[in-house]
């Protein structure tokens, strides 16, 4: 039985993966979630799994969680912002899946990975900001990270068994979002609601507006880069429509390897949650002659320049990816909220990171100062 603690369970990932532990009850027991809020969703869920303990981040969401729960035997209810990272470090468990969203997945990781356990990573965040600091607690032993980003659980996929010295370079495939093909001039004028549908994943506002930039696609790079120790010369994208396949990777012999299905997290979740073993998953096998044929394109490198701004970040490392992190969260707050065009969020990324004064990252402090300096001066290029 494996014990495993959600963080993030009320969002997409989450609720999928406990869609997974539903399915097969003889193998997952649900150590601990948490959520940002409480509401109705939350509560059915600690209803069902009955987890012995739930955080919920808003310390206002609190009364309604315990009301909501009335009648329950004991559940401990954690509060706060550090709820998720206490739970990850505290409780006993042997999985965490981190499926927050944004720079605050990482202390989480960085907790769960300090006290022994393995995590299943959703939060890409985590490796972009600190990759470093989350790599070092996983050296020797790297089958305690397992990708649940599809692209990389793809890779992963394709790397098993094979020797690392064999491999020449990995190709991250982009499905190229709601805009692809558009030019630049037509992507300033994106509303809200174009770029919040997705062509081919159901996700949560931020990872979509995200994907309708390519900015997801720039960080899976920085999450490649850790998480599989490649250099960035040795990462490339691909723009491939129809999200079959999730990733490739290619070997010195001039042979590829790439990982094939339908478009559906639950299957990353589950290889994730129940590595290494393959599950049973409900999830259609691929039906080739009704597909019919599967199409690849170069990336549109100037209509979508957040790509080349997370290699830009990811080789110049340092505070870089933090600050790119960063500027990046708010401005795609801001998109949502009507005060940019949707190439504004690129536009004031690159403009905090020309005018970052970089550190090398020691530890958490340097993270949070330039983390806390980008998101300042982002605010203000927006506010001008
Ligand atoms: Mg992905």
């Amino acid at each position: 039985m494996r014990r495993v603690v959600i963080l993030g369970s009320t969002g997409s990932i989450g609720t999928q993966a406990l869609n997974v532990i539903r399915r097969h009850p003889e193998r997952f027991e649900v150590a601990g979630i948490a959520a940002g809020s409480s509401h109705e969703l939350l509560v059915g869920q600690v209803r069902e799994f009955m987890p012995p303990v739930v955080a919920v981040s808003d310390p206002d969401a609190v009364d309604e969680l315990r009301a909501g729960l009335e009648g329950l035997r004991e559940v401990e209810i954690l509060t706060g912002p550090d709820a998720p990272e206490e739970m990850a470090r505290d409780l006993d468990a042997d999985l965490v899946l981190n499926a927050m969203v944004g720079r605050v997945g990482l202390e989480p990781t960085l907790a769960a990975l300090q006290t022994g356990k393995t995590v299943a990573l959703a939060n890409k965040e985590s490796l972009v900001v600190g990759g470093e600091l989350v790599m070092d607690l996983v050296k020797g032993e790297p089958e305690r990270l397992v990708p649940v980003d599809s692209e990389h659980s793809a890779l992963a996929q394709c790397l098993r068994g094979e020797r690392r010295e064999d491999l020449r370079r990995v190709l991250i495939t982009a499905s190229g979002g709601p805009f692809r093909g558009w030019s630049r001039e037509e992507l300033e004028k994106a509303s809200v609601k174009e770029a919040l549908a997705h062509p081919t994943w159901k996700m949560g506002p931020k990872i979509t507006i995200d994907s309708a930039t390519l900015m997801n696609k720039g960080l899976e790079v920085i999450e490649a880069h850790y998480l599989f120790a490649l250099e960035y010369s040795r990462i490339d994208v691909v723009v491939h429509p129809e999200s079959i396949v999730h990733s490739l990777a290619e070997f010195a012999d001039g042979s590829t390897m790439a990982q094939l299905s339908n478009p559906d997290m639950r299957l990353p979740i589950q290889l994730a949650l129940g590595f290494p073993d393959r599950l049973p998953s409900g999830i259609e096998p691929l039906d080739l002659p009704s597909l019919g044929r599967l199409t690849f394109e170069e990336l549109d490198r100037e209509a979508f320049p957040a790509v080349d701004l997370c290699y830009q970040a990811g080789r110049a490392g340092l505070t870089y990816p933090a600050v790119l992190n960063a500027a990046n969260e708010v401005a795609v707050m801001a998109f949502l909220e009507d005060k940019i065009p949707l190439t504004g969020i690129t536009d004031v990324v690159s403009n905090v990171l020309d005018e970052h004064d970089p550190a090398g990252v020691v530890s958490i402090v340097y993270l949070d100062r330039a983390d806390t300096w980008a998101r300042q001066r982002a605010a203000e290029l927006i506010e001008q």
